[in-house]
């Protein structure tokens, strides 16, 4: 039986108040205690003046496109999704894996323990099982075409399922992201509830994220509408707000991740509720894209829903940093509202972790440190200028910690970041074969956009 001690000058369990100088004891990979520091524990290490806290829960990320950081800045919604979706075109399933395999190592060395992963390249599902990631990866399906059969679609995506159960492991799940309202049609959503619900594949799903959006389904104009015409696609508007329209089409229950729901009134939101989704709230992409700031402070006092957040891709981010998503997610709550008790650093924390875990149906698993949870641990270190002096362990990592604060990564009592080096991960050659990607990618579109 192997039984380490962490100790720390706090543990911050989340779902229980902070501890002061503290410890974590991890039997076989297990939390089997967390309490104040005792004499005669084995195996002791002491980090000090740090905080032992669970690993974040980064419930929405697109590590494919790790390697299109900064790719595509300051463009509108609609050119950004069309460009990035011309972009995948120069990429090989070779160049998809090692761009996740960057995005892992930023989530692993920022602390982050589990991902909800969406992959149209499929990859993932390696990437997190090889890293030691926790996850659910969720395998992306597009075809809003009406003049291209159903059945080749669902086959091809069964297929993907199939391959990628083969992978699954205890901590690594399968999901499906039917990607978003504006790129399936009806017929093929519908389809797709069948499917995920005799299969009891848990789903992610984009939902109301640009007013682009809500225009397509309340009015049924604006760019995409307008991309539909060109392309001579028919669609018809259901003449409701895309949450809505979602509810009627069967995609929201226990199990759903509703992304980013940025374009919701109070109706929409007790919509989701109501069915048992979640709703993951990703601020900064939200922002850098110039969609709109999501009714955060109204959804953490809706009953019955569970809230978790995501960094979403590092080409609408451009980091996988959950501290900076963290205090985004309040400052600019509370510069909205212009009300300090809008939302809590308690609040974006459980967010952080807990609320993530609970939304992906990991809660029984990670998000706190409970005796009895796997142990996703995670040390952060506050022996810093910009963190000194820490009084509050959870005002010091909201508002004053960042990713590079975190000295030791462990998913499920396994080590996978400690002290400046990836356990799991080729460093070296990760970065450098991330650099000889982007060049390529960047002589590719060169090449197309001279005469
Ligand atoms: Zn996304």
């Amino acid at each position: 039986m192997s039984n380490h001690t962490y100790r720390a000058k706090w543990i911050v369990p989340v779902d229980a108040p902070p501890i002061e100088d503290g410890e974590v004891v991890v039997e076989d990979g297990g939390i089997a205690a967390v309490r104040h520091r005792s004499v005669g524990s084995d195996n002791v290490r002491d980090f000090g003046d740090a905080v032992l806290m669970p690993g974040f829960v980064n419930a929405h990320t697109h590590l494919e496109y790790t390697v299109q950081r900064g790719f595509l800045e300051d463009v509108p919604f609609f050119p950004w999704v069309r460009a990035l979706n011309a972009a995948k075109a120069h990429l090989s399933p070779e160049d998809w894996l090692l761009s996740s395999r960057l995005g892992a190592m930023e989530c692993i060395a920022g602390g982050i323990t589990t991902i909800g992963d969406n992959t149209d390249a499929g990859v993932t599902m390696r990437v997190a099982s090889e890293t030691g990631l926790r996850a659910t990866i969720y395998q992306e399906i597009f075809g809003i075409d009406d003049r291209e059969p159903i059945d080749p679609i669902l086959a091809a995506l069964r297929a993907k399922i199939e391959a990628h159960r083969r992978l699954a492991s205890d901590r690594v799940r399968v999901g499906v992201s039917p990607h978003a309202l504006y790129t399936l049609r009806p017929e093929l959503l519908r389809a797709l509830v069948e499917y995920m619900r005799e299969e009891q594949l848990p789903s992610s799903i984009h939902i109301a994220e640009s007013p682009a959006e809500t225009a397509l389904t309340e009015l049924g104009e604006g760019p995409f509408w307008e991309m539909y015409l060109r392309r001579g696609i028919t669609w018809e508007p259901p003449r409701m707000s895309p949450t809505h329209y979602a509810e009627a089409l069967g995609l929201l229950g226990e199990g759903t991740l509703a992304i980013h729901c940025v374009q919701q009134d109070h109706a929409d939101s007790d919509a989701v509720a109501a069915s048992g989704a979640s709703i993951i709230h990703c601020p900064k992409s939200n922002a850098k894209l110039g969609a709109g700031i999501a009714p955060l402070a109204h959804w953490l006092k809706t009953e019955g829903l569970t809230v978790g957040l995501g960094t979403d891709s590092a080409v609408s981010n451009n980091t996988l940093d959950m501290f900076e998503e963290m205090r985004m997610a309040l400052l600019m709550q509370r510069g909205v509202r212009q009300n300090v008790e809008a939302v809590s650093a308690r609040d974006v924390l459980r967010m952080a972790t807990l609320g993530g875990a609970e939304a992906m149906g990991w809660g029984a698993v990670t998000g706190s440190l409970t005796p009895g949870k796997r142990a996703d641990l995670i040390a952060v270190c506050l022996d810093h200028p910009h963190t000194t002096p820490a009084t509050d362990p959870v005002s010091a990592l909201v508002y004053s910690a960042r990713a590079d604060d975190v000295v030791m990564t462990m998913c499920d009592g396994e080590t996978l970041y400690d002290e400046g080096a990836w356990r799991t991960i080729d460093e070296t050659g990760t970065l450098s074969a991330a650099r000889e990607i982007r060049a390529r990618l960047a002589d590719a579109a060169k090449k197309e956009t001279s005469p």
